[in-house]
This record gives structure tokens, C-alpha cells and sequence, in this order.
């Protein structure tokens, strides 16, 4: 396939730079240059926004980002084979990509960047639902990014968009649709990936609301979250015992039947539950 950038095709990128793909890193390539920029479109139009770009390898979708207009890249990549691969894109595209060699849970992309900025990212498998989890649970809201479109595990994927009464829902759809519209914007089977994944992947939307859809203190619900779902199977009544005296009093307060169990509770009644416990 030509590329619109004048770039050679992925693999054989792939092939001049030995990058033979490393399992303890999470690396599954995209190679089909239409496909990433498919990824790269669904987040939006990039042309007014900075793109972090977690685990760029060789470079496919940071290829599309740059081709959709992004007006800057930041690419964190923890594995130095594919810097030399990055510094031929940085080249095609002379001022918009910045390739960091590091570990993106360590970096401070934020800091290198000016909003609006949106994060998309094929993750490596073995640390996404961590850097999801930090970026949805900054010191402030709203965060320093405006969208995350992020490719994970469909498993995965499905536990953020999950709804209450099925068996995917719990903490990370809370923390997740707390203070963000999410929803899966593509699915994508294991052949799309060089190696092919054991697993479907899928692609997550995430924007950013300007204030969380109810309030609550964020320690205090992530408390209340976190006790209700580390034993899901148990009645509320008992796995909050420990979250705050007289609990069933603040359950039937918060409009939730103290023999409900976590996984049928809606956020609106945890963040309910929230303020009464944080009241006192
Ligand atoms: N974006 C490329 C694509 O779509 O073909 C590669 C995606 S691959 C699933 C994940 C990438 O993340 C790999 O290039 C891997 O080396 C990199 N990676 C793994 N752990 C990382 C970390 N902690 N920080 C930054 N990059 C990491």
C-alpha cells in the first residue's frame, strides 16, 4: 500500500531495524496503515490538539496521528529498537513528533505538552488498566487531557463501559463513567496484530466532563467501591461494615437496600452513599 506520508511499509520498517516483537513488553503491532488511521479518527479531530502517544514501536499509528493533522506528538516507548524506526517518522514530519525513550508510567507527559491534548494509544496489555487508572484519578479534575482513545483487551474494554447488573461492571466502569462519557468505538480481531493476541481487542472513547456526573468525595467513594467490590458475592451490609459505622442506616439513606450487593448498585446511589458517609 503507498503511504501517504512517502514512509516505507510497516513491515519492512519492522524487518531493517530487527524488531522482532517482544512479549514482556506487550508487543502486538498494527501494521495495516488504513486501520491505524481509523484508530487515529476516532479520536476526534486532532489538527487543534497535542497527542500522547503511549508505546508508539515501530510507528504505525504515530504515522496516522501525524497524517490526521496532530498538531504535536509526545511518543513514549519504553524499548529503545524502535527509536531508530521513530527518528525516520520525526523526520518525515519535521517539528511535530517528540520521541521520549522511557517508561510512560514514569514520564510526566503533561508537562511537555500544551492542551488541549488527547492521549491515544494501542497500550501494551501488561500495564493499561495503570495508566488508565492514573489518568482517571488525578489530584484535580478535570485532567490534563481532554479525550483518551485507547485500544485494550475487549475484556477489558468491556469492564469500562460496563452497566450495573452484569458481571463486567464494577470499579473500573465507576471510576471510569464517574467523570467521563465512555463507550467502545471498534473491536478488532487478533489477526489485525503482528503477532496475533490470544484475545479480541477493542478501542475505548473517553472524554473528559467538565465536572463528575454526581458529587461525591473521590476518596470516600473509591473506599466505598473498593469494599463493595473486593467482595462482590456479599450482601452490602456486610462488606461495608467496615467503610463506616451504622452502614445499614446510610445504605437505606442512600436509597440502596442494605441486601443489595455491589454489582447492582448504580453510580448515582454509590455517589449518594458517598456524601452520607462523608457527612458523618
Ligand atoms: N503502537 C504500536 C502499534 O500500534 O503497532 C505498538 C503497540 S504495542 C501493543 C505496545 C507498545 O508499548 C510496544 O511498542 C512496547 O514496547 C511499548 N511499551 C511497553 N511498556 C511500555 C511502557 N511502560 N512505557 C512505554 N512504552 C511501553
Amino acid at each position: 500500500m503507498a503511504a501517504i506520508d512517502g514512509l516505507p511499509p510497516l513491515r519492512e520498517v519492522i524487518a531493517r531495524h530487527g524488531l522482532a516483537a517482544k512479549k514482556a513488553l506487550g508487543q502486538n503491532f498494527l501494521l495495516d496503515l488504513n486501520l491505524t488511521a481509523k484508530i487515529a479518527r476516532s479520536a476526534g479531530d486532532l489538527t487543534q490538539s497535542d497527542v500522547l502517544e503511549v508505546g508508539p514501536g515501530p510507528g504505525g499509528l504515530t504515522r496516522a496521528l501525524l497524517a490526521e493533522g496532530a498538531r504535536h506528538v509526545l511518543a513514549v516507548e519504553k524499548d529503545e529498537r524502535c527509536l531508530p524506526a521513530l527518528a525516520e517518522i520525526a523526520a518525515a514530519w519535521p517539528g511535530r513528533l517528540e520521541v521520549v525513550h522511557g517508561d510512560a508510567l514514569e514520564v510526566d507527559a503533561a508537562a511537555r505538552l500544551t492542551p488541549p491534548i488527547r492521549v491515544v494509544a494501542n497500550l501494551p496489555y501488561n500495564v493499561g488498566t495503570e495508566l488508565l487508572t492514573g489518568w482517571l484519578t488525578p489530584p484535580v479534575w478535570p485532567p490534563f487531557w481532554q479525550s483518551l482513545t485507547l485500544m485494550f483487551q475487549k475484556e477489558v474494554a468491556e469492564r469500562i463501559v460496563a452497566r450495573p447488573g452484569t458481571k463486567a461492571y464494577g470499579r473500573l466502569a465507576l471510576l471510569a463513567q464517574w467523570r467521563c462519557e465512555a463507550r467502545i468505538v471498534m473491536v478488532l480481531p487478533p489477526e489485525a496484530f503482528t503477532p496475533a493476541p490470544k484475545v479480541h481487542s477493542a478501542v475505548v472513547q473517553l472524554t473528559a466532563l467538565p465536572a463528575p456526573r454526581f458529587p461525591a468525595d473521590a476518596k470516600v467513594l473509591n473506599r466505598i467501591v473498593a469494599a463493595g467490590f473486593n467482595q462482590r458475592r456479599k450482601m452490602l451490609r456486610a462488606s461495608l461494615r467496615g467503610v463506616a459505622p451504622e452502614i445499614e442506616a446510610k445504605l437505606l439513606a442512600a436509597g440502596i437496600a442494605p441486601t443489595a450487593r455491589a454489582e447492582e448498585v448504580s453510580l448515582e446511589a454509590f455517589c449518594a452513599l458517598a456524601r452520607i458517609v462523608a457527612a458523618g
